[in-house]
C-alpha cells in the first residue's frame, strides 16, 4: 500500500485543514473526472460564514457537480473541500491519502443541507412528517435527538418560517410545486445546517410560483445563513449574492461582487453568456 502511517495520515489533515480555515466553505484546486471527461478543471472558491455564493453558467458547465462534491454525493478526484475547517475530500500532492470513513461522511452530510430542482419530498409523508423525519431519525452529530413532540414543534416553526404552517398535514401532491419546494427548504433547515445547498431551486416551477420561493431563500440570506445558489434568475442572484461566480465548461471564469460580474464582467464568455440569459 502506499499509504503513509496513521500519524501521518493526521498531521497532513490538520495542516490541511487549517490551511482551510479562511472560510466557512473552502474549496481548493478541486477535480473531478468522469470517465476521460473532466467536469471540473481545479475550481477554487471561498465562502465566508453568512456568505452568500450564486454560481451561475451555462448548462453542462459543472455547476450541480460542484455542489454534490461538496455534499459528498460525488468524491474529488484532487484538490480538497473544507467545511468549517473539516475537511470533506481532499489529496496531498496528487495523491488521494485515505477516504473518509463513512460514518464520518454521514456526519458531515448533517452539517449540510441541500435543496434540489425537484423537491424531492417524501410523497407518502406529510409536510410536517417530511420535516420532521430527519431530526428524529438522524439528528445532527452532538445535538440530542429530538422527542417526537419536539420534532413536531421544531417542524411547525419551520414550516412557519416558510409561510407553510397551515399545510403541515398536506401531502406533497395536495401542494403546489412552489409550496413543496418551501416544504424541502423547512426539511433542509431541519437539521440546523452550517451551510444550504441549493441547485436550481425554481428551475421546475411554474413562472408565477418562483417568487414565493425566492423570497425565502431571500430571507435566509438576509438572516445570516450561508448560502451556495445554483440560480438561473439573474435578478434575484444580483439581489441576494455577496459573490457571484461565473462557471464554464468546468472552470471558473469569473468571480466578483454582482456589481463586478453583471455590470463590468472582465472576460468574453461571461459577457457572451450574460448577452444570450439577461
Ligand atoms: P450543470 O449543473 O452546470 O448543468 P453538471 O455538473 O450537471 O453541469 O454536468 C457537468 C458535465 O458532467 C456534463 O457534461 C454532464 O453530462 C457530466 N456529468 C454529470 N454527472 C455525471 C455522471 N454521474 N456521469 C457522467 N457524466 C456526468
Ligand atoms: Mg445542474
Amino acid at each position: 500500500s502506499v499509504l503513509p502511517a496513521a500519524g501521518a495520515h493526521e498531521a497532513l489533515e490538520t495542516t490541511a485543514a487549517r490551511e482551510a480555515t479562511r472560510g466557512l466553505v473552502e474549496i481548493t484546486k478541486v477535480r473531478k473526472s468522469f470517465g476521460a471527461t473532466e467536469v471540473l478543471e481545479g475550481i477554487s472558491l471561498t465562502v465566508e460564514p453568512g456568505g452568500v455564493a450564486v454560481i451561475v453558467g451555462p448548462s453542462g458547465s459543472g455547476k450541480s457537480t460542484l455542489l454534490r462534491t461538496i455534499n459528498h454525493l460525488e468524491k474529488v478526484d484532487a484538490g480538497f473541500i473544507a467545511i468549517d475547517g473539516t475537511l470533506v475530500g481532499y489529496e496531498v500532492r496528487g495523491r488521494r491519502l485515505h477516504e473518509l470513513r463513512e460514518k464520518e461522511i454521514l456526519r458531515q452530510r448533517t452539517e449540510i443541507g441541500m435543496v434540489f430542482q425537484n423537491f424531492n419530498l417524501f410523497p407518502h409523508l406529510t409536510a410536517l412528517e417530511n420535516v420532521t423525519e430527519a431530526p428524529v431519525v438522524a439528528p445532527r452529530a452532538g445535538k440530542p435527538r429530538l422527542s417526537k413532540a419536539e420534532a413536531r414543534e421544531r417542524g411547525l416553526e419551520l414550516l412557519d418560517r416558510v409561510g407553510l404552517k397551515d399545510r403541515a398535514g398536506a401531502y406533497p401532491r395536495q401542494l403546489s410545486g412552489g409550496q413543496q419546494q418551501r416544504v424541502a427548504i423547512a426539511r433542509a433547515l431541519a437539521l440546523d445546517p452550517k451551510i444550504l445547498l441549493f441547485d436550481e431551486p425554481t428551475s421546475a416551477l411554474d413562472p408565477e410560483l418562483v417568487n414565493e420561493v425566492l423570497d425565502v431563500i431571500r430571507e435566509l440570506a438576509n438572516s445570516g445563513t450561508t448560502l451556495i445558489i445554483v440560480t438561473h434568475e439573474m435578478g434575484f442572484a444580483r439581489d441576494v449574492a455577496d459573490t457571484v461566480v461565473f462557471m464554464d465548461q468546468g472552470q471558473i471564469v469569473e468571480q466578483g461582487t454582482p456589481e463586478q460580474i453583471f455590470t463590468n464582467p472582465q472576460e468574453d464568455r461571461t459577457r457572451s453568456f450574460f448577452s444570450k440569459v439577461i
